[in-house]
């Protein structure tokens, strides 16, 4: 699913350059659930944006899915990107305007789903994860596990096999954390792709495998027993 060589990405600030990601190698077949564990710092957003292709990188090669990211033109990788991957972010990133089932469906008016299509499928995924009753809500009506679930729901409205979550329960507290952790492993037993990013050890153990991140670099590989 994820084949990264060496991957290197730098910042240059004035006559310095920080090198964020530092020749980076590791792969996740499908249908592994891995997490990327590192202090503040480390590069594992970074990392994650580019492996979503929301981020550039300066040298090394990036196969998603088999596709070579590095010369893709934008708006191919904006298809790949929306073909192949659902995103969840710490801070839950939705519409405050937009109604929950409005959020859901948002990446499916990016495909060209017709409205009716799109209120349906979005209804379907938040029936759920148990938001029923809140399709019609919008996110400040909504408690913290509540949105990231609404999150949760749109990242998967596209039937992505590769879900991408950086910090997922960064904002939650540890009963909401249960939850969305307890999601991610039956998002991964429906048999797609997970890879979580986190600092915290607890939260990357409801993975099956750790890949450490230290300096931009990868310096530890684990599976769990
Ligand atoms: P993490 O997610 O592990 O906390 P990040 O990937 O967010 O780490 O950041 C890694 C390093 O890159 C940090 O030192 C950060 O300050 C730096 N960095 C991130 N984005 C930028 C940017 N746009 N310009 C310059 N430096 C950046
Ligand atoms: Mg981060």
């Amino acid at each position: 699913m994820i084949v990264v060589d060496r991957l290197s990405k730098h910042y240059r600030a004035g006559p310095s350059t920080l090198r964020v990601l530092d020749e980076v190698s590791f792969r996740v077949d499908a249908g592994e659930f891995v997490a990327i564990m590192g202090a503040s710092g480390s590069g594992k957003s970074t990392l994650l944006n580019v492996l979503g292709l929301l981020d550039s990188y300066d040298a090394g090669r990036y196969l998603l899915d088999r596709n070579d990211t590095r010369a893709l033109p934008d708006a191919a990788s904006a298809r790949l990107r929306n073909a192949v991957i659902g995103f969840v972010f710490q801070s839950f990133h939705l519409l405050p305007q937009k109604r929950a089932w409005e959020n859901v469906a948002l990446p499916l008016s990016y495909a060209g789903v017709n409205r009716r299509e799109r209120r349906a499928r979005a209804h379907v995924l938040l029936e759920r994860l148990g938001l029923g009753e809140r399709v019609d809500h919008f996110p400040n009506q909504l408690s913290g596990g509540q949105r990231q679930r609404v999150a949760i729901a749109r990242a998967l409205v596209t039937d992505p096999p590769l879900v991408l979550a950086d910090e997922p329960t960064g904002n939650l507290d540890s009963d909401t954390t249960r939850e969305v952790l307890g999601l991610l492993a039956q998002i991964h037993a429906e048999g797609r792709t997970v890879v979580l990013v986190t600092h915290e050890q607890e939260v990357a153990r409801a993975a099956n495998r750790i890949v450490w991140v230290r300096d931009g670099r990868v310096h530890a590989d684990e599976s769990a027993a």
